[in-house]
């Protein structure tokens, strides 16, 4: 798992130690995300699933895509669909991915890169890996996370954010035990790149074996933290977490997280250190009316939608997309 790592975290910036009277938050749920496969058949794990989406507010749904080692031929991407009323985020730790919208954004991530597209008011996308990538096989691993938009910014004009991996601030714990990277949000007074209509907060931490780590996060945020990969524990309550568990938190100042030990019988012999991406945000609470692409307020809205995308009003299929003859995707 390589998104961005440093050799020696020490030379990192720090976040500060927990003052005397900061409340660590308590985990209130561990999930188990269940395995399935997306758009033309790359393998995810739902994150969310499981979980009221009060508990997620603002998050609605995210993907684990991979982590996946493909036979050459055998990479998959979706074709052109649409997308309104919420923020996609895409944020890839290894391989290639390549997306395009109607709107004129798109671009090529690979390792630690984040591309956050905002679909307001209604886009058209694909998102695929790259030909050569197609050709040659490889390793893919990345989230898709998705970030709801309140009734006053659904509308908004779609938008495209092209994160570098160099662009994450990276941080590390007091002991120099966790390796941070913020890719949206401010922790403990250092600010991320991506730039979010909801308030929210997107870290991705590295936690080596045996360290432990208290995150300043924001009282007014809600916490969620995803294992990517290997094992430890969450929360004041130290709950015992693995790959693929999401671990939802009650209030608090902190969060906190505890790799596993080397040796220890929970100890996951291919990935010693805890991988995993801690989110909170604002929560909306508003009603959500969620189908399929669309992320709306009320039904009607959601069938609204429907209406413009086939009536062709989210967008259309780029010209210059239409002649490289990939409308309907590289999987095809
Ligand atoms: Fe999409």
């Amino acid at each position: 798992m390589p998104a961005v790592t440093v050799e020696d975290t020490t030379t990192l910036a720090r976040v500060p130690l927990p003052a005397p009277r900061t409340v660590r938050r308590r985990v209130r749920s561990v999930t188990t995300a269940p395995s399935g496969f997306e758009g033309e058949g790359f393998p995810v794990r739902r994150a969310f699933a499981g979980v009221d989406l009060r508990a997620l507010d603002p998050f609605l749904h995210m993907d684990q895509m991979g982590e996946v080692e493909y036979a050459p031929g055998e990479p998959k991407g979706t074709s052109w669909h649409p997308h309104r009323g919420f923020e996609t985020v895409t944020y890839l730790l290894d391989g290639t991915f390549e997306h395009a919208d109607s709107h004129g954004g798109g671009g090529t991530i690979s390792d630690g890169d984040t591309q956050w597209m905002t679909a307001g008011g209604g886009v058209l996308h694909i998102e695929r890996p790259p030909e050569a990538l197609v050709l040659s096989g490889g390793l893919f691993h990345g989230l898709q996370l998705w970030v709801n938009l309140p009734a006053a910014q659904k509308w908004v004009e779609p938008r495209y954010q092209d994160l570098r991996a160099r662009q994450s601030v990276l941080l590390t714990s007091p002991d120099g035990g966790a390796l941070l990277r913020v890719i949206a949000g401010d922790v403990g007074g250092h600010r991320g790149p991506g730039s979010t209509y909801t308030p929210m907060a997107m870290v991705h931490a590295t936690v080596s074996p045996g360290a432990s780590l208290d995150l300043p996060w924001r009282p007014d945020f809600n916490a969620l933290v995803y294992v990517l990969s290997g094992s430890g524990s969450v929360g004041v309550d130290g709950a015992p977490v693995h790959t693929g568990q999401l671990a939802v938190l009650g209030p608090g100042d902190t969060v906190t997280v505890h790799g596993t030990r080397a040796g220890d019988r929970h100890a996951e012999a291919r990935t010693p250190d805890l991988d995993v991406v801690v989110l909170g945000g604002l929560p909306i609470r508003e009603p959500i009316a969620m189908y399929g692409p669309f992320v709306m307020n009320t039904r009607q809205e959601v069938l609204d939608a429907m209406t413009d995308a086939s009536a062709g009003r989210l967008g259309t299929i780029p010209a210059a997309r239409v002649a490289h003859g990939d409308v309907h995707g590289l999987s095809e």
